[in-house]
């Protein structure tokens, strides 16, 4: 199982994504990032996205 922290990305929050896969992942970030922190596609540059998948650990769950 991967997972991401949202505060790893530089949000006060405490929101974690997990899935299987990079790509899972980041799309739940996409969307929790549009649902809690009002941002749009537009706001996921390929920069931001970069770094969104440089923050995803493995976890053990
Ligand atoms: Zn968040």
């Amino acid at each position: 199982m991967l997972s991401l922290k949202c505060s790893d990305a530089g949000f006060d929050c405490k929101q974690t994504m997990k899935g299987n896969s990079r790509e899972e992942v980041i799309n739940q970030a996409r969307e929790h990032g549009k649902r809690d922190h009002n941002l749009k596609d537009s706001d996921f540059s390929p920069e931001l996205v970069n770094k969104i998948e440089s923050l995803i650990v493995e976890s053990k769950e």
